[in-house]
């Protein structure tokens, strides 16, 4: 067998044991009542600044948690203790995502049904977290307006992957010239009928173009979410 093939071998049998492990997390994420929400996105574009503002808010009447990997410092999670969640890091050394493995094993210790939402910060990385399922019940792929209009075409993958689009720092459009038509008609490109929401961890609430926008239009996807989900479940 040439090299090659063998490592595809070896590659699809890794993937497909973590498809194994994220099946058993998904299915116990739901016996608990959780809503898992993971967030992928390039380094730099915002994920923990988000994340931040998102379990302080969120958390002042829910139960919330956070999960975050680093390839190799403690500093989020250090900024995402700040708001007084539990938090727990993953450092994944020389591995550039996260893997189910890496969630359940960060998991331990922890009683899942005492949470309302648990988040994961992956990787700043746009390419192989697209393989990787945690076992989330969604996605969030975040662009910033300071990285440009063009991540969606560049990285379609990960956005296929994606249940919702998130455009970060919407404070500073204006500043970096962010070309926001551009930005929504890539991403519509790429996965047409994407839900997007655009934020800052900066503003509540504002009106763009006739969209609300900032934190609070996140915070209420999040809420609709985990009621979606709850209601899916009762209905069983
Ligand atoms: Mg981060
Ligand atoms: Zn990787």
């Amino acid at each position: 067998m040439n090299p090659q093939t063998r490592l595809v071998e070896v590659r699809q049998k890794v993937l497909k044991q973590n498809d194994v492990i994220a099946r058993e997390l998904r299915r116990q994420f739901q016996e608990a009542g959780v809503l898992v929400i993971s967030l992928v996105s390039s380094p730099g574009a915002g994920k923990t600044s988000l994340l931040r503002e998102t379990l302080r808010r969120l958390g002042e009447s829910n139960r919330v948690a956070a999960l975050v990997g680093d390839l190799a410092t403690e500093n989020d999670a250090r900024r995402l203790a700040e708001s007084g969640a539990p938090v727990r890091q993953i450092v994944t050394g020389t591995v550039c995502h996260l893997e189910a493995e890496m969630v359940k094993t960060a998991l331990q210790g922890w009683r899942l049904d005492e949470l309302d939402f648990l988040f994961i910060e992956n990787v700043g990385n746009l390419v192989c977290p697209a393989s990787y399922d945690l076992g989330e019940d969604f996605r969030a792929v975040l662009l910033s307006t300071t990285e440009g209009e063009d991540k969606p075409l560049k990285y379609p993958t990960i956005f296929n992957t994606a249940d919702v689009a998130v455009i970060t720092k919407a404070d500073l459009a204006s500043v970096v010239e962010f070309d926001r038509q551009a930005a929504l008609e890539n991403i519509q490109r790429v996965r047409p009928g994407m839900r997007v929401v655009e934020v800052s961890a900066k503003t509540a609430r504002g009106t763009k173009g006739g969209t609300a926008w900032g934190i609070e239009p996140w915070l209420e996807l999040l809420v609709e979410r985990r009621a979606g989900a709850l209601a899916r479940e009762v209905a069983k």
